[in-house]
């Protein structure tokens, strides 16, 4: 039987792929890529020639078990996506549930994750963190995402576009307040890296006037919920009116 390897290939530096992966992306029997294309542009960087196959949002499910046969048949076969870590925002989940649920080997080949990248310097808690994957495009339903997440503790990882980065850090204040710690990491690996954080009011003024700042990809990463120590949690509330009850 042969494995499914799912590789991480750069988000932005092509120097950050990894030797394994370049092995790995030269020797198997094919390609599986979100987009051929650009991908085809990865492996000429490094003169990888190889069979690709399309393997994206709109045709996962169809190919799942013309992959699973080729992995039956003994053949080698690597999962990647336009960039970062495969599954992560990104297709393949349906393949590998697919490829596991048959007993077929998958085996990660790990390397750059956005999100992980920009954890990483955001100067938030990591002991706990929880990845929110997009931000909803419409503002009515990026408020509800985030008024949902109003008391998370653990710092919140969110992929959005700079170019709604304005809106999105409105809707911040507006739902979680103007005192709450953001991170923007913003083409990370790239010639205009730039980590910038703030409280959320502050961020807004910032990015207000840097149009520069509304280019590019981005991550938006928010420091969990700290009660305030003068405030009475929702527990000490409902059991006050538990013994209010008790007491009428
Ligand atoms: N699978 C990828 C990964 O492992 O990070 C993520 C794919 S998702 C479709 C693309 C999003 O990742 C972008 O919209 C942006 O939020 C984030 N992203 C990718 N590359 C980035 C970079 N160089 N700097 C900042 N954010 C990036």
């Amino acid at each position: 039987l042969g494995t499914l390897y799912i590789v991480a290939t750069p988000i932005g530096n092509l120097a950050d792929i990894s030797q394994r992966a370049l092995d790995i992306l030269a020797s198997v029997d094919v390609i599986a890529c979100e987009d051929t294309r650009h991908t085809k542009k990865l492996m000429s960087a490094f003169s990888i020639s190889n069979k690709t196959l399309s393997l994206h949002d709109h045709n996962e499910r169809q190919k799942q078990d013309y992959v699973a046969s080729l992995l039956q048949e003994g053949k080698n076969i690597a999962l990647v996506s336009d960039a970062g870590t495969p599954l992560i925002s990104d297709p393949g989940f349906h393949l590998v549930r697919h490829c596991r649920s048959l007993g077929l080997k998958v085996s990660p080949v790990p390397g750059a994750c956005a999100a992980i990248s920009a954890l990483s310097v955001a100067g938030l808690p990591t002991d706990r963190f929880s990845f929110e994957g997009f931000l909803p495009s419409k503002s009515g339903a990026r408020k509800t995402v985030l008024q949902s997440l109003e008391h998370e503790v653990r710092t919140m990882v969110f992929y959005d576009a700079p170019r709604r980065a304005i809106d999105t850090v409105k809707d911040i204040v507006e739902t979680l307040g103007g005192n709450r710690y953001v991170v923007i990491a913003r083409e990370l690996t790239k010639t205009f890296e730039t980590i910038y954080s703030d409280m959320a009011e502050n961020l807004l003024t910032w990015l207000e006037q840097d149009p520069n700042q509304l280019k590019g990809e981005m991550v938006l990463i928010i420091e969990g919920y700290k009660a305030d120590v003068n405030e009475i949690s929702p527990q000490a509330i409902a059991t006050l009116k538990l013994l209010l009850a008790e007491m009428k």
